[in-house]
């Protein structure tokens, strides 16, 4: 396959392009380089199968030849870039995503969306299937990320159901390892480099929320798994709009073009991943406590039924051995 990948420069967008290439696929790799770093792609610069293309693509999107599969990563997505990049984050989920996805109509592309957990905003209900419609905030700082992810997923769902695009939504939950920027706020990097640094743990709130994390390896299988799922070509060549506009899917549903979450269920307090953290690390940093953000979600596990079903798929690496091995790269690099 010939493949798109936006926000391919950034932590799970150049994990998938290596593996993509790896499987004997071509890459584009498109970013602005606003969160996602050369760094990460360094390796794959010159590779045959391996192209980089710094672009916004809130931009018109143009690429040359065909293309077999579009997939969108491009977006900040740590809470504390899209608090710094709001109107960014808004736009490259609404915008952005409109733009790839008539790229995806133009080529007869497949094309998958990275959405994310966000979408359940603090839910009401734990852990989160997919038919929950969730609670989100819009107008609280982090509702530009979460709001930008739904309008993304609605405009999918219309491509699909409109122009017979062949579309796949995975909701990411919480994913961790090599390549996050020891700066990029989020919990699992905070504390590995605080406790690699001896500085204080910064805990925010009691600690009690809770989070479930994934290995970046996992969620990288979860997701090529769900790309490369044969469509069902008996519904997909019914381009007939009344027919694709009608379907009227159940909450069980396997369909394809469903979200999808891929996440690890192992649900964890913050403060217990402090303390994990601290124990892996050997390190004597104290924790210390910090206000919670605005609407910070209370509970947060993915139900992972129709992963199992639809893609025979489930996490496979232990949180010990995944911190373990994003401490190891940690080491290396601060
Ligand atoms: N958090 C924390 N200390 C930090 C960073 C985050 O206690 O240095 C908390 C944050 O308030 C949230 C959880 O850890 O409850 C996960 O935050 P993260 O930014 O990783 O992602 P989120 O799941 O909120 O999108």
């Amino acid at each position: 396959m010939r493949i798109l990948i936006t926000g391919g420069a950034g932590f799970l967008g150049s994990h998938l392009s290596d593996v993509l290439v790896q499987s004997g696929h071509s890459v584009i790799c498109m970013d602005n380089l606003l969160t996602g770093r050369v760094e990460n792609i360094a390796h794959l610069i010159g590779q045959e199968r391996f192209s980089f293309v710094k672009y916004n693509v809130c931009d018109y999107v143009h690429v040359e030849g065909p293309l077999d599969a579009v997939m969108h990563f491009a977006s900040p997505a740590s809470p504390q870039d899209y608090l710094e990049f709001p109107i960014a984050t808004l736009k490259v989920g609404a915008l952005g995503t409109h733009k790839v996805l008539g790229l995806a109509k133009a080529k007869g592309a497949r094309f998958l969306l990275a959405s994310t957990s966000e979408v359940y905003g603090d839910p009401l209900v734990n852990p989160q299937p997919e038919s929950y419609w969730g609670n989100v905030n819009p107008l609280s700082p982090r509702g530009v990320y979460d709001e930008a992810k739904r309008f993304a997923e609605a405009l999918t769902m219309a491509y699909h159901r409109y122009h017979a695009v062949d579309t796949r939504i995975v909701r990411i939950f919480n994913t961790f390892g090599p390549r996050m920027r020891p700066n990029d706020g989020r919990v699992v990097s905070n504390f590995i480099v605080q406790a690699l640094q001896g500085k204080p743990l910064s805990v925010f709130g009691d600690g009690s929320q809770t989070r479930s994390f994934c290995y970046v390896d996992d969620l990288v299988r979860g997701i090529t798994g769900l790309l490369l799922l044969d469509s069902d070509r008996s519904v997909e060549q019914r381009t007939d709009r009344k027919f694709l506009m009608t379907q009227n899917k159940d909450a069980n549903d396997t369909s394809m073009h469903d979200p999808v979450n891929i996440g690890n269920p192992r649900e964890l307090t913050v403060l217990e991943i402090a303390k994990l953290v601290l124990k892996l690390t050997n390190s004597a940093s104290p924790i210390t406590h910090h206000p919670l953000p605005a609407d910070d979600p209370k509970v947060r596990r993915p139900d992972i039924s129709r992963a199992r079903n639809l893609l025979k798929w489930e996490p496979q690496v232990q949180l010990e051995d995944a911190l373990r091995r994003t401490i190891d790269y940690f080491r290396k690099v601060i």
